[in-house]
């Protein structure tokens, strides 16, 4: 598959009206939170931007919370490169109120620490993928159950970040979970270009589906069109209808 068929485009994306009766019928085969990430494991969170890991897992992430499970979130970037050209959120202020956002929709999960950010250039992870490797292998454990974007996902930082932890994983002996989130955008139901068969269901207690809507509403930033430039919100309607979903999609 080429990155051209993983193209993201201006649009909504395939809508949600298309995906929910299919994943609904596609028997995808349920596992929990609590077996996801077992007694003793850590989980840990790889973000390439703020909001990944709440559009990512958001809702796992409040039911190992609830769980007192070990949670350790990496924000890679600071995710300065949101709003191009803008005036009303020029990058020095994006990099001051992102990470604040994250901190405050994290909270919302029930996780009480925030990211560690490690700070890489949004935009170019494609290019600092061995940099990256090199720093999870520095703080990845074998004990670690890695919750990332998928390695194909579409946008090449979530792409870089993907690999980047599979690559530190293997070498480190810890697991990587793979989420997509982009290519809900691209990829269509029963898409032949989505790994259906690693595919599992996390169902979400109304508890957890309600804490993940509410932190999605904490990345302010994202969800306001900006008034300097006329950009329509960074957080399109369809990313925020998924976000609502009451369960999660992961690649194991
Ligand atoms: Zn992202």
């Amino acid at each position: 598959m080429t990155q051209a068929e993983r193209h993201i485009d201006k649009g909504d994306g395939t809508p949600e009206t298309d995906w929910l009766p299919w994943l609904h019928a596609a028997g995808l085969p349920a596992v929990t939170a609590e077996a996801l990430v077992p007694q003793g494991a850590r989980a840990v969170v790889v973000a390439p931007h703020p909001d990944d890991e709440v559009l990512a897992v958001g809702g796992l992430l409040a039911r190992l919370a609830a769980a007192r499970r070990e949670i350790a979130i990496i924000a890679v970037t600071d995710g300065t490169a949101s709003h191009p050209g803008s005036s009303r959120w020029p990058a020095p202020e994006l990099a001051r109120i992102r990470p604040e956002e994250g901190r405050r929709a994290l909270q919302g999960l029930g996780v009480s620490q925030g990211p560690m950010q490690l700070g890489l250039p949004d935009g170019g992870l494609q290019a600092q993928r061995t940099r990256l490797t090199d720093l999870l292998l520095c703080l990845l454990q074998p004990h670690d159950i890695v919750f990332t974007t998928w390695r194909l996902d579409g946008h090449p930082d979530h792409e870089a970040t993907g690999a980047a932890c599979s690559e530190a994983a293997a070498r480190v002996g810890a697991r990587v979970v793979e989420v997509p989130v982009w290519a809900w955008h691209w990829a269509r139901p029963g898409d032949a270009r989505m790994p259906w068969a690693r595919a599992r269901m996390l169902r979400l207690d109304a508890e957890a589906s309600q804490r993940k809507r509410l932190a999605t509403l904490a990345f302010e930033s994202q969800l306001q069109r900006d008034p300097s430039t006329g950009a329509a919100p960074v957080l399109r309607a369809s990313t925020v209808a998924r976000a609502a979903r009451p369960f999660e999609v992961l690649f194991t």
